[in-house]
């Protein structure tokens, strides 16, 4: 069982913020900033790829709750709402789950931002492969 599965089915413990039939919502234990929380489908699956529409809508639901949480009960201003798929974009959990961040004046959370300038014929080879 994987260590988000132990933690669904309450063999590990964990800070819990919510949970209904289909999602747990608990803080991480890394936090990015105060309040920041993880929000996963009690299902086990891997990623984004994978998760069926079911799981998919609820964890959203979810996230969006905590988001509405974390501005009301904690005064965030705002919040980034961040999935990691796979290992190159940084994935160290293999159970699909969403990092929902309050932002607070002046916290420390930096996201990359990309720079570089894109041509007009990038942005079409992208179109016509994505269309
Ligand atoms: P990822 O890097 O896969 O997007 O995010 C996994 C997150 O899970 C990390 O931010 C890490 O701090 C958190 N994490 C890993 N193991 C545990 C755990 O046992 N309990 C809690 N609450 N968080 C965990
Ligand atoms: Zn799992």
């Amino acid at each position: 069982m994987c260590i988000f599965c132990e933690i669904a089915s309450g063999n590990i413990s964990c800070y819990k913020v919510y949970e209904d039939d289909y999602t747990i919502a608990f803080l991480d234990l890394s936090q990015a900033t105060p309040g920041h929380t993880l929000v996963i489908p009690k299902k086990h699956f891997d990623n984004i790829l994978e998760v069926d529409e079911e799981s998919l809508n609820h964890v959203m639901a979810t996230v969006k709750l905590i988001s509405n949480k974390l501005i009301e009960k904690l005064g965030a201003k705002g919040v980034n709402i961040l999935n990691n798929c796979g290992e190159i974009a940084g994935q160290s959990v293999m159970h699909f789950h969403v990092h929902v961040i309050p932002r607070y004046e002046n916290d420390k959370f930096a996201i990359a931002t990309p720079i570089n300038n894109t041509s007009e014929n990038e942005f079409n080879n992208l179109l016509q492969k994505l269309k």
